[in-house]
């Protein structure tokens, strides 16, 4: 039998109460990623060491959502409305999307990873969407992560993601404080918001990369073409 591929999913940190804190990953990731067929692990921040072990033992990478950027990443001074941000992920996820991609390994970027990965690249981010923007949509809903709240276009330039999503127009959830500002030169916008917000970016080169900024994820347990975004990937990555 095939042996299904092993997809390493970025982390963050959580402190539930004094005597159990560590890992944290929303379970929607790892559900989505089991129902596409592959292996989900869990990825700790690690030495470069580890980090090495990691590229070499996974055959795709999942960048996950959560909180701000630190913005002197890309040069910037905190914006007085700056969420928590947690320097040490930062490190290295930026380190990690680097070698992923010197490795040509399947990359999906989700929400913060997006946003991530156009920072790795050499783009910036808008700090604070609501005051920074002249946007009226609400982009952190309040509403459950599974249920939808704003829709999105979908640029007839994209070639991955119109391949995977048969409309132009679809509705998604939103759960960013953050966005793409400056966009790093190597990538283009495959999805906008009717406000203007970039809500999916494509690589002009790199071809096994998916990157949105709303949560699949989420949505995968409902809807089929949230899930092929997952098949799309496991699929690449057993290659
Ligand atoms: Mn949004």
């Amino acid at each position: 039998m095939e042996r299904k591929p092993i997809i390493g999913i970025t982390s963050s940190y959580v402190n539930h109460n004094y005597y159990m804190e560590g890992v944290y990953v929303h379970h929607d990731y790892h559900k989505a990623v089991i129902k596409a067929g592959g292996v989900p692990v869990i990825l700790p921040i690690a030495p470069m060491d580890v980090m090495e072990e990691y590229i070499k033992q996974c055959d795709g990478f999942i960048l996950s959502g959560g909180e701000d950027i630190n913005p002197k990443f890309y040069n910037q001074g905190p914006h007085q409305n700056i969420g928590f941000f947690y320097t040490e992920r930062d490190e290295f996820e930026l380190a990690l999307t680097k070698k992923i991609l010197e490795q040509n390994k399947p990359l999906f970027a989700i929400c913060r990873g997006m946003q991530l990965l156009n920072v790795a690249l050499g783009g910036t981010l808008i700090q604070d969407i609501p005051s920074q923007t002249q946007s009226s949509f609400k982009h952190m809903q309040i509403i459950q992560r599974h249920k939808k709240s704003h829709s999105i276009i979908i640029n007839k330039d994209s070639r991955l993601l119109k391949s995977i999503i048969s409309q132009s127009h679809i509705e998604v959830n939103s759960l960013h404080h953050q966005a793409i500002d400056r966009l790093a030169e190597e990538l283009f916008v495959a999805a906008s918001s009717p406000d203007g917000l970039v809500e999916a970016v494509e690589h002009k080169s790199y071809k096994h990369l998916l990157a949105v900024q709303w949560h699949p994820e989420s949505l995968a347990a409902e809807n089929e073409e949230m899930l092929n975004l997952f098949r799309y990937f496991i699929d690449k990555s057993k290659k």
